[in-house]
Order: structure tokens, then sequence, then C-alpha cells
């Protein structure tokens, strides 16, 4: 088989025929071939497209404009085209666009997308949807960046709404379930005490801990989504051993789960990853639970931990219902729950969040997780993590797959 070699991220987009701005008049009709059909129909698609359409030159200058995007940002198309993109971002997403463009301009990627604020001329904030595109002339050299700009002030709003209410409610939760477990453990201590308890009784209150404890899980995931949504997520990062970690998960899933074969398969030596333990245990935690969940009980679940190159690699294996291809992309959202795919046991009412929450921490700590699965056969989750850097390691030779 011939390999080719591979090519420069780099692509080359056909540089468009729009019309060419007058220097002495930047908002002026289009000159050169604006009598051609299709250069009219396409300027008027792009002039009155509903989304802001603009061209911005390598150094971040407007050249062209659209009207929609006049309106969002609040300037004037004349006013536009003396200023920067740099001069109506907002400064704390300032850093993270020019980061980008500079990739784009090295060659490192040919677009982007991210969502970000800008600053309207009344002082507003509108925050937007940002897909940029790099042109090159014909040498390969940066011509000009095509960036599509979409309102999304409306979207963030709700999403801050919700956010707010899912800690509100996370936080109410809290406190009555505070009280109820503490009764609950008196009651325990109580029952203890006597010679003779009712089996009925000792179920009634099993059963009570056992809500208590599917409820706490819930506040707090409902918690930990809402501060993952409104940017206050913070980690604490310490280098820390994944081996040592899941070998933690499988034993605490074990002992929740007398009987279940959980199966670990790592290297005797270490593999380090700088991470927050807590965060990274209650990712392990979360997909082991849901391999078990979604399993049959006489089947093994197993936690497979490794490192290829620069990446650490932990892969939760089920042979369970499986996940049908359609329900994939929704997996990681929030709130979603594969329809027909029931928990075993029943498993309670759960919310849905975990592999939101897990994905948005490993994606916090620079890595991935996705999933692999066959209805009927079973799924394979995997967590790829950067390993802590290179002249850092305590030992090269250990025994990653
Ligand atoms: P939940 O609390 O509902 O388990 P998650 O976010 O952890 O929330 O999972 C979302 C949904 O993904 C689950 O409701 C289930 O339908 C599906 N799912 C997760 N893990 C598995 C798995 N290992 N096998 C089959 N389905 C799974």
């Amino acid at each position: 088989m011939v390999s080719k070699a591979p090519r420069r991220s780099r692509v080359r987009v056909a540089a468009p025929t729009y019309p060419r701005v007058d220097e002495d008049d930047p908002g002026c009709a289009p000159t050169g071939k604006a009598s051609d059909s299709d250069t009219l129909r396409f300027r008027l698609t792009v002039e009155c497209a509903p989304v802001g359409i603009a061209h911005v030159r390598p150094d971040g200058r407007w050249l062209w404009v659209n009207d929609c995007l006049c309106s969002l940002i609040g300037y004037s198309r004349e006013e536009l085209l003396c200023r920067t993109f740099q001069d109506i971002t907002h400064p704390d997403d300032l850093a993270a666009d020019l980061a980008q463009v500079q990739e784009a301009l090295g060659g490192e990627r040919a677009t982007y997308a991210m969502d970000k604020r800008y600053l309207r001329k009344d002082g507003a904030v509108v925050w937007a949807r940002l897909t940029v595109t790099l042109v090159r002339d014909a040498e390969g050299r940066p011509e000009y960046f095509i960036a599509i700009i979409e309102d999304i002030t409306e979207r963030k709003r709700l999403e801050e709404e919700h956010a707010h209410l899912w800690s509100v409610v996370g936080h109410e939760i809290s406190t009555p379930l505070t009280s109820l477990k503490a009764r609950a453990q008196l009651l325990r201590r109580q029952l203890a005490g006597q010679h003779v308890v009712a089996e009925a009784t000792q179920a009634h209150l099993a059963g009570i801990e056992r809500a208590v404890s599917q409820l706490e899980r819930q506040a707090l995931d409902l918690r930990v989504a809402a501060r993952a949504d409104q940017g206050s997520f913070t980690l604490e990062l310490t280098r820390c051993d994944l081996v040592a970690l899941c070998a933690q998960a499988v034993e605490a899933e074990q002992l929740a789960e007398d009987g279940r074969e959980i199966r670990l398969e790592a290297p005797a030596a270490p593999i380090y990853v700088d991470a927050d333990a807590d965060r990274l245990g209650q990712v392990l935690t979360n997909l082991l639970t849901n391999a078990v969940k979604y399993s049959p009980a006489d089947r093994p679940v197993t936690v497979s931990v490794g490192h290829t190159g620069d990446l650490a690699t932990v892969a939760v294996l089920d042979e369970g219902t499986g996940i049908p291809a359609e329900a994939i992309p929704r997996l990681f959202g929030r709130f979603y729950r594969v329809p027909g795919i029931e928990a075993r046991g029943g498993g309670g009412a759960s919310l849905g969040l975990g592999l939101y929450i897990a994905r948005t921490i490993v994606e916090r700590h620079a890595g991935t997780l996705t999933v692999e699965s066959s209805p009927g056969v079973g799924s394979t989750f995997r967590v790829t993590l950067p390993r802590a850097a290179e002249g850092e390691w305590p030992d090269r030779d250990d025994g990653g797959s």
C-alpha cells in the first residue's frame, strides 16, 4: 500500500470574487464585476444574511462587514471599518481568540470556532458564536479571515438562568437531606441498642438511607453541573498516579456491588498525570457505576489503564445493553438518558448528568472522553489525559499498553 505524506493542516479556500471595498469609501457600493449576476447574488446573500458575516485582515482590521453584524455590534459600517476586531472584543475573551488566530496564521488549523463576547458601542455585552476560516492566496500567504458571527446572547442568558436554578435546587435539596441523614443515623444507632428489631423496620430504614444517598448524589450533580456551566469550576491539580486512582475506584465499586466481577488491567508501575484527584475519581466512579448499572450482573466489567506515547488512557468496558448509534451524539449532553435503556434493578431516578459532568472534568484536564458501543454487545468508555511532563516521569519503562 502506498502511503501518502501527510499534508499540512493548512487548507486553501478559493477566494470568492466578493465586491472590493473602495478605500476612499469603505461602506460604498462595490467596484469590479458587480454587474455579474452571480456576484450580485453572492453579495445580496452575504449582505442580507441574518447572521453577522465579515472579512477580517490578518492583523484584525475589518475588511468588509454585512448589515447584520453592524446592528449586532451597534456600530455603523464606516465606524467598524476603521476598527479592529480586537477593539470590540471583551477583554476576557481576547487572548483565547488571538491564540486561535495565531494558530490559523501559523498553519496549524484553517478554521476555528468559539463562543466569545463583543462590546457594543453602547457598552452592552453581546455573546456570539464565532466561526472563522482563513483564506490564503495562491502562494499560500494569509489573505483574510471569513468570520461568521451568530448572536447567542439569549441562549447564554437562558443557560445562566438554568445553571442558577440547578445550583439553587441543588443547595435547597441538600439542607433537608443533611437533617434526614442525621435522623436516619440516629435511628440506626437506637435500633442497634435494641435486642429485637422487626425485619420490616430494618428494611424501611435501609430504604430511607438508599433514597437519601441517591438524592445526595443528584443534588451534588446539579451543583457541579451548575458550576461547570457558570465557569466557576475549579481544579486542584497535583501529580497523581492514574493506576492507583483506578484501583481505588474499582475497590470502592466492588465494595458497593458485593459479588460483582470488576477486573483491573493495569501495569505494575505508576502512570502519572497532573490532575484533580477527587474530580478524576468522580469520573472513574461514574463510568464504573454506569458499566455496572447497564450490564447484566453475571457479566464482568473491566477497567484497563495504560498509556500511548504522551497520553495516559483508561478504558471502562462492559458487556451490557450497549448504546444505539443515534444516541451517541447526545450522550454527553445535559439531562440525557437513552430511551429504552433501563438500569439494572431499576437504578432509581437518575438525572442524566453524570456523563456531562465526566466529560466536562476530563476536558478541563485537556483530555478526552469518548465511547464506542454496540447494542447487545457492550460499551467502552475511554478517557485520555496528557501524561505528566516527560522529564518528570518517575519511570519511563513502565509497562503501559
Ligand atoms: P445516568 O445518571 O442516567 O446514568 P449518565 O449521564 O451517567 O446519567 O448517563 C446518561 C445515559 O447514558 C444513561 O441514562 C444511559 O441511558 C446511558 N448510558 C451511560 N452509560 C452506559 C453504559 N455503560 N451502557 C449503556 N448505556 C449507558
